[in-house]
């Protein structure tokens, strides 16, 4: 393929990067910079794309996920509620309570868990102090312990309902402690009846994903994590009275709570970006989508890897290089059919114009060769006719001083006698000079008159009739009448004679003398034959027959002009005369158009 520049980059050649190998270079560069841009265009594209679809997707299953956990949640909230509705509970904090009915209560307690399938059960003092646990049996259990510092006891004191999110003082265990007054039928507070929520089955279940779910608090603190090594890392920076909160409220006790170090990279909104985190498993980039869980004051995050997104981009940038080398191949492609249409259009323009040149060219030559063969036939007629007309005239001035002399002298009778020859060269001369007339004389179009070619004929012979009869010549005559044709009769005429002439000048001195004439009809032609017994043409001769001045006729006798003369009116008159050797003579052949019946005398 022919390289050419693409026609939306042009270099002008004063650019003097005319060396072609390094324009070849230059714009393979560019085109190659083209589909890299076009790869980075649309993959940056694709890439933010696929990020915000999959984001939208990721948005939807967090909303699961923080469904689940608030279903998980929600079962258990009136559980407290309505165990601090119990008589036998009331009547355990309102009055003193013994080892009997405290050992009653727990069993109870435990019963309640067991049948909740919640994690513990715990009914608190009015000082916080655990006087019945579900857990009663175990050596992490709450009983005896005084959790007044808890901010959900607090709450409930304070407000009828508590919860907090905390790991267990005393267990270690993290959950999420639901509260509820108990109040005695005054209406005093009693204590707080307590249910703990651990969520080690959410977590599992989260877990079976490929996705990182956290919880974090109101803090930034994450407390629930599908992934180990996410839990307790904080989101934002704590505050000193943070620290002091929850340094007081033990919240998650003896746990080292170390930063989480991220840095959003892209952000589709509020709750929705692309960052890069300093996680467990090294830097890396996720998805983050956060939601806000406003009941518990908590947020859940799903943290995504973004690799669909990344292969997505990538063949998106294939796909845009491969339909940006496809455009500039295209745009090539017809740049290239274009160059060659604009090529053929010139080499074909440049072709006219040498036709119409070289036409130009042979029609000038032409017109030389025809002026030059004017002006020889013009040479020609003029030797012949200075011959011609030398020859008479120099007899007749000869003759002319003779003539006088005889006058002088008074021989009228032999003056009389010597003007003989002097008539017969000047009529010699009106003959010659006639010839030329008829060749030179332009058939006025008036004279195109419907004739009968027959009535030609019947008038030729009626003048040369004298002729005919001197020299005893027999003549046949076939002709189709009438014979209609259209044309001028007196040439018409004076071409029948130089026939007939020239017949019978052909038979002078031949024993035989027939002269036939016919008129036929050949489709839309008339033919006219001449054929005579004169011996025809050498056959050397035949083709010179019809040329001006030639004649095998002695000087004096044939001038050469009939048949030129001949040829010339019977061509004007749009017919054909041509010449043929017969046995014993020549046949003379004239044909003309057939006048039709319809069309009128002109
Ligand atoms: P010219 O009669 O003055 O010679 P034409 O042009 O009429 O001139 O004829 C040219 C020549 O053609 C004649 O000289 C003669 O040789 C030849 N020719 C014409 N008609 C006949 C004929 N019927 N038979 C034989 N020769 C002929």
């Amino acid at each position: 393929m022919v390289w050419c520049p693409p026609p939306f980059l042009p270099i002008s050649d004063s650019m003097n990067l005319t060396s072609r190998p390094l324009r070849l270079t230059l714009y393979t560069l560019l085109i190659l910079a083209g589909a890299a841009l076009a790869a980075g265009f649309a993959m940056r594209h694709a890439e933010r794309q696929a990020l915000v679809e999959d984001a939208a997707r990721a948005n939807e299953q967090l909303a699961l996920y923080a469904n689940s956990l608030h279903t998980l949640i929600e079962r258990y909230r009136a559980l407290p509620a309505v165990l601090a509705l119990d008589p036998e509970l009331i009547a355990a904090l309102d009055g003193p309570l013994g080892t009997e009915q405290q050992g009653a209560l727990n069993r109870k307690l435990e019963k309640i868990n067991g049948a909740a399938q919640s994690s513990t059960l715990e009914l608190l003092d009015r000082t916080g102090l655990a006087v019945a646990a579900s857990n009663w049996r175990l050596p992490s259990s709450y009983v005896g312990h005084n959790y007044g510092f808890r901010p959900y006891f607090m709450q409930t004191r304070s407000q009828g309902t508590g919860r907090f999110y905390a790991v267990g003082v005393t267990s270690g265990i993290p959950g999420y402690f639901l509260a509820s007054a108990v109040h005695n039928s005054a209406g005093e507070f009693l204590g707080a009846m307590v249910v703990k929520l651990e969520f080690p089955e959410l977590e599992r279940e989260w877990r079976q994903g490929s996705d990182t779910l956290l919880v974090s608090d109101a803090r930034g603190i994450v407390f629930i994590a599908n992934q180990p090594g996410w839990r307790y890392r904080y989101l934002q920076p704590l505050s000193d009275a943070d620290r002091a909160e929850l340094q007081a409220t033990r919240q998650y006790d003896k746990q080292p709570l170390t930063p989480l170090a991220y840095q959003a990279v892209r952000r589709f909104d509020d709750n929705s970006y692309l960052a890069r985190v300093d996680g467990p498993d090294g830097e890396q980039d996720y998805l983050w989508e956060s939601l806000p869980l406003t009941a518990e004051g908590w947020t859940l995050h799903l943290l995504r890897k973004p690799q669909a997104a990344l292969e997505d981009s990538r063949n998106a940038g294939l796909a845009a290089a491969g339909a940006w080398l496809a455009l500039v191949f295209l745009l090539l492609f017809l740049n290239q059919r274009w160059r060659l249409a604009r090529l053929r259009q010139r080499s074909r323009e440049e072709l006219e114009k040498l036709v119409e040149e070289r036409t130009r060219d042979l029609r000038t030559a032409q017109d030389g060769l025809v002026q030059s063969a004017k002006l020889a036939a013009l040479g020609q007629m003029s030797a012949a006719l200075a011959h011609e007309i030398n020859q008479p005239l120099t007899a007749q001035r000869t003759q002319l001083a003779t003539l006088r002399l005889l006058l002088d002298h008074g021989r009228v009778d032999d003056a009389h006698k010597a003007l003989g020859p002097l008539d017969a060269m000047l009529t010699r001369m009106a003959a010659l000079t006639g010839h030329l007339k008829t060749f030179a004389r332009k058939s006025p179009s008036g004279l195109r008159e419907r004739l009968d070619l027959a009535a030609v004929v019947d008038q030729s012979l009626h003048l040369l009739e004298a002729r005919l009869r001197d020299e005893q010549i027999s003549t046949t005559l076939h002709l189709a009448r009438p014979a209609w044709v259209q044309g001028d009769a007196i040439r018409l005429e004076q071409v029948l004679i130089n026939l007939l002439r020239n017949a019978l000048d052909a038979m002078a001195d031949k024993p035989l003398k027939h002269l036939e004439i016919r008129i036929e009809a050949d489709q839309h032609l008339w033919r006219l034959t001449v054929a005579d017994s004169g011996g025809g043409i050498a056959s050397e001769n035949l083709n010179n027959v019809f040329d001006p001045f030639f004649t095998t006729k002695p000087v004096g006798d044939g001038l050469g002009l009939g048949l030129a003369v001949s040829f010339a009116i019977v061509h004007e008159h749009g017919g054909r005369l041509s010449v043929a050797n017969i046995p014993g003579g020549a046949l003379f052949t004239l044909t003309l158009p057939i006048a039709l019946e319809v069309s009128a005398p002109c």
